[in-house]
């Protein structure tokens, strides 16, 4: 298990939630000495062009710092898939987070779809065909399905209101027989019982993260990254984060 990790990560690049200092800070503390870290550079602006239009990346490139850090959590996802098709599994550790991203606007925290534009950048060297993303934010990922559709991306987001359900869900849709050459994981933390969502104990993200690894292990020779998007509560991200990637791991 590798962590990807950049020090620009901690900046606080813009006024929402996701951005708010000390947040990213909560998960290292837990990571910190358990897993090895390892750096991620800069998405190129072809990269964000496999999945974005250039009106929307030049409206994101007018602030210059939120760009940087913007394809810096791009290249971050990427560096995550890249590791994971080495057999590895690996956790992105980013922001700003991704799935409200679509080719051509975004809102709720996010600017570039992060885990699409990894996924796109595999499809584009030939190195996947289909890919799986499960997304267990609070909120559904309208720019990942937006991106998703019509291509060989299939997202998966859990419907269930309650908690043992909503695991559930993932286990069952996990036993169908599909084939995705990778793994990925939109990992959002918001669904927390101490978080907005109200919904998941810690322990219920160390089952989703087993059940991750199960499943890649069946289906796709063990290749599984996660990158995070939402979680706001830094009293329980970090702890929420450390037992997803015990199962993970
Ligand atoms: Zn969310």
């Amino acid at each position: 298990m590798k962590i990807v990790y950049h020090a620009l990560y901690n900046e606080v690049y813009a006024s929402d939630p996701a951005a708010s200092a000390g947040r990213i800070e909560a998960i290292l503390r837990e990571l910190e000495g358990e897993y090895e870290f390892v750096e991620p550079g800069l998405a190129l602006e072809d990269d964000l062009r496999k999945v974005h239009t250039q009106f929307h990346i030049e409206s994101i490139k007018r602030d210059h710092r939120l760009y940087e850090v913007a394809c810096l959590a791009a290249g971050g996802a990427i560096k995550a898939a890249q590791i994971a098709m080495e057999g590895e599994a690996s956790f992105g550790l980013i922001r700003p987070p991704g799935h409200h991203a679509s080719p051509d606007h975004c809102w709720g925290f996010c600017f570039f779809n992060n885990i699409a534009i990894a996924l796109a950048k595999l499809r584009g060297e030939n190195l996947i065909e289909g890919s799986l993303i499960l997304d267990f934010d609070l909120h559904f990922g309208d720019g990942t399905s937006n991106i998703s559709a019509g291509s060989k991306i299939e997202y998966f987001q859990p419907q269930a209101q309650g908690r043992e359900g909503f695991v559930e869900e993932i286990e069952k849709r996990f036993q169908e027989e599909k084939d995705y050459s990778i793994l990925a994981v939109s990992a959002g933390f918001d669904r927390h019982i101490e978080d907005w969502g109200g919904q998941l104990t810690t322990d219920d993200y160390r089952t989703i993260g087993k059940l991750v690894k199960e499943a890649a292990e069946k289906s796709c020779k063990g290749r599984r990254f996660a990158v995070l998007e939402g979680g706001y509560n830094h009293d329980v991200l970090g702890r929420n984060v450390k037992a997803f990637l015990e199962g993970l791991d």
